[in-house]
């Protein structure tokens, strides 16, 4: 009994999936319709601090202040996920979203850290491209354990595994290039009109994102753990700051698909995921520590280039690449594990000095 009832939900979710992908505009829409989606909510605070400050609250009140803000154009509706302190279901945003037929989806969240780590990040769903991406994807997953059946529900995921959430078809992909072109105007709003530290576009397997069949965002907008950080978001100086910045980028998103022939959402690559840069750090992969003063040429390690050497204490340490660019060094790590160092791993230096990787990417 429950096989079957399983097959007819899924075969139902298909035929609404494929009937929004033929109507990208539905016929007498006139509105650009936007879903705000104020993260957690409840009995589900997000995350907090022990000075008091909650995630749900603090993105609650920035949602409003972007709805506010989009509002003010005619042109523009808005929807609200929750307007008040309640908990509603990862599903279910989506699913609000999907029933409005909504142009956009936007999902906001701060972020927390045990170190003093700052700054606005800007998700889409993607492939996770490292640690760092996939914990903060979990931590906003981890709210599913909150839903009464969630056993049911979210069969198919296994927060604890990357790979079960990229296993999924990726409803998303048809419009990841629109997501990456919104979460960059965010992103560069962050960072220039109100200057804030941008932490860039980044891709991970959130599963609110999962839900949705429209361009998706969720928006990271800041630390609440950081002294400062925690002070400006929980302001409505803060708040409003931050607000106008996302609602500016959602109107400029707006006018640029509008100005597209026919009006058809446009589907050229306007943006790429950048690279995760980590300023006055060098990472490096260390291949080997020995005795020996071996020279660093590529017949020594196996062919490949790039090789530095230090010494530290009595030993040669023995590295592969140099670089500030966080995802250029996993690529260079997978690389020497495939040329035969299966022990590889990433070190970094911060301002020229050794320092553990997990005190940088956090
Ligand atoms: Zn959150």
């Amino acid at each position: 009994m429950r096989t079957k009832l399983t097959y007819i939900l899924v075969f139902t979710l298909c035929l609404v999936f494929t009937s929004s992908f033929t109507r990208l505009q539905p016929p007498g829409k006139d509105k650009f319709i936007v879903v705000l989606d104020a993260g957690h909510g409840g009995h589900d605070p997000g995350k907090q601090t022990r000075s008091g400050l909650r995630e749900k609250d603090i993105a609650l009140k920035i949602t409003l202040d972007v709805g506010h803000e989009l509002e003010k154009n005619k042109d523009i509706q808005v929807i609200y996920t929750r307007e008040k302190d309640e908990f509603i279901d990862l599903e279910e945003r989506g699913a609000i979203a999907n029933r409005a037929k909504a142009d956009l989806f936007v999902s906001i969240h701060c972020n927390a850290h045990s170190s003093q780590a700052n700054g606005a990040e800007t998700y889409v769903l993607g492939l996770h491209r490292n640690k760092t991406n996939f914990e903060v994807a979990k931590a906003e997953n981890s709210v599913i354990f909150l839903e009464s059946n969630y056993e049911e529900k979210y069969a198919q995921y296994d927060v604890n595994s990357p790979e079960s959430i990229i296993g999924l078809t990726l409803m998303q992909e048809e419009y990841l290039e629109q997501s990456i072109y919104l979460a960059g105007l965010i992103q560069d709003n962050f960072r220039q009109k109100l200057n804030r530290h941008d932490r860039s576009v980044k891709q991970a397997g959130f599963i609110v994102l999962h839900q949705t069949v429209m361009p998706s965002v969720l928006v990271e907008t800041g630390f609440i753990t950081n002294t400062s950080e925690g002070k400006f978001l929980s302001s409505s100086r803060g708040q409003n700051a931050i607000a106008s910045a996302i609602a500016d980028a959602v109107v400029d998103y707006k006018e640029h698909m509008g100005t597209n022939e026919l009006g058809i959402t446009s589907t050229e690559p306007v943006a790429e995921v950048k690279d995760i840069i980590y300023e006055d750090v060098t990472f490096k992969v260390q291949l080997a520590a020995s005795g020996n003063n071996i020279a660093t040429k590529p017949y020594n390690f196996k062919g490949l280039r790039d090789i530095t050497k230090a010494r530290e204490g009595k030993l040669y340490k023995y590295y592969y690449g140099a670089t500030s660019n966080y995802t250029e060094i996993n690529e260079k790590l997978a690389q020497a594990k495939k040329s035969g160092f299966p022990t590889a791993y990433i070190v970094s230096f911060k301002n020229g000095i050794k320092t553990p990787v997990d005190h940088i990417v956090n």
